[in-house]
């Protein structure tokens, strides 16, 4: 048998390969602390499961759903944007529900990408950009983002003949991995250079309500003429601790989305019923939640920050998202340092080159670790810092 090339030549997952190291470690009988993976830890809030089991019991949800999605659902989704971004959506072709936002920012690439085009794609990002483009034949074109820049992309850097032939500019903010936010000025400036250069734009925004200090992150469809150029996809997996479920969405222009739904309704069947009305629940229900998870995740920031700090490394509290960003040792590359907190103290870091080059020299961690664990972790970090002293 021979796999196709576009398989081939695949990179693997950045987190099989991390889950695979932390099992090897496991079996070996070493307990592993980890603050890999951005997946809530926190259980999904008892109203939502409360709707989701009642609507499981339901047989009208035991069928095929629609690819649209439940009319209530766009609704809600709609509903939600208005009360909180102010922004006015049409339920009808603005709105489409997805498998998790990241069915929809893998599936995209097939509806704007032929062989051979390019798409401008942050460094370091989430790896999904740059792989739905390979396999949709495009080739990602990689935009650095670096600490001078704030994290957000330089546009003008672009050498002219890569924009005469991109067709799509990914962004996303709050950021993973970097952690970087963005103000309504940063998307009004992609609105006109996505109209100078003809470009669909994808903005990812699933930190939309993971938030610190009372910062409330803006959303790209804020920018006067967003929906004529793009679409943003938000979901419901960090803001409501519902990653297990696969529940997003994509919204926007229309266009884009109507060919979403074309490949989706070709390759999937849509988004699970019961789940859709548990997302109704979650978009509609009381919003206490957010702030609930918020506060922990806030703690959490700033004693890893502390710790960090105290250690000698270079971080910045991140207002949004639930990544900690931090400048490696000196001497150190981003991999190298990974694979030493793992082997000496048993803690998984994730190493910034696995988001692309421009993430060298950086390691992340995610927030996601219960509290106990959390301590241990910084514990132990800081009991490998004691054993490294500069001579
Ligand atoms: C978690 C994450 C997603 C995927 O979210 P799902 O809705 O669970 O698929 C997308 N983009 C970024 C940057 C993420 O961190």
């Amino acid at each position: 048998m021979k796999l196709s090339r576009r398989i081939e030549n695949l990179p693997p997952y950045l987190f099989v390969e991390i889950s695979r190291k932390i099992a090897e470690k496991k079996a070996k009988g070493e307990d592993v602390i980890s603050f890999g993976i951005g997946d809530p830890d926190i259980p999904t809030p008892r109203h939502i499961i409360d709707r989701l089991v009642e609507a499981a019991r339901d047989p009208a949800n035991h069928r095929y759903p629609e690819t649209e999605g439940l009319p209530g659902l766009r609704q809600a989704i709609a509903r939600w944007y208005q009360k909180r971004f102010g922004v006015s959506l049409d339920a009808g072709s603005e709105v489409l529900p997805l498998i998790g936002s990241k069915e929809g920012i893998a599936h995209i690439a097939l509806c704007l990408i032929d062989p051979g085009d390019t798409a401008l794609v942050p460094d370091p990002a989430y790896p999904v950009y740059s792989v739905s483009t390979m396999l949709a034949g495009g080739e990602p074109y990689y935009m650095p983002l670096t600490a001078e820049n704030g994290f957000l992309p330089d546009l003008e850097a672009v050498p002219e003949p890569v924009l005469k032939k991109a067709k799509l500019l990914w962004v996303s903010y709050p950021n993973n991995p970097t952690g970087a936010v963005a103000d309504p000025g940063f998307f009004q400036r992609i609105v006109e250079f996505a109209r100078r250069y003809d470009l669909a734009v994808c903005h990812d925004g699933p930190y939309s309500e993971v938030a610190y200090d009372g910062y409330q992150p803006v959303s790209f469809m804020q920018a006067d003429g967003a929906r004529e150029v793009g679409v943003e996809f938000p979901s419901l997996s960090k803001s409501y601790n519902m990653t297990g479920w696969r529940i997003g969405m994509a919204v926007g222009n229309a266009r884009m989305l109507n060919a979403l739904k074309r490949v989706k309704s070709n390759l999937d069947s849509g988004v699970p019923q019961a789940i859709q009305y548990a997302a109704i629940e979650a978009l509609s229900g009381p919003q206490d939640c957010i702030k609930e998870h918020n506060t922990i995740y806030q703690k959490r920031r700033d004693l890893v920050v502390k710790t960090l700090n105290d250690i000698g490394l270079e971080v910045t509290p991140p207002r949004a998202g639930l990544y900690i960003w931090a400048g490696v040792p000196e001497g150190y590359s981003s991999a190298g340092f990974a694979a030493e907190l793992l082997e000496e103290v048993g803690v998984v870091v994730t190493p910034g080159v696995g988001y692309g080059k421009s993430g060298e020299g950086y390691v992340r961690l995610s927030l996601t670790t219960p509290d106990a664990e959390l301590a241990e972790g910084l514990s132990r970090i800081a009991r490998w810092h004691t054993t490294h002293q500069p001579k």
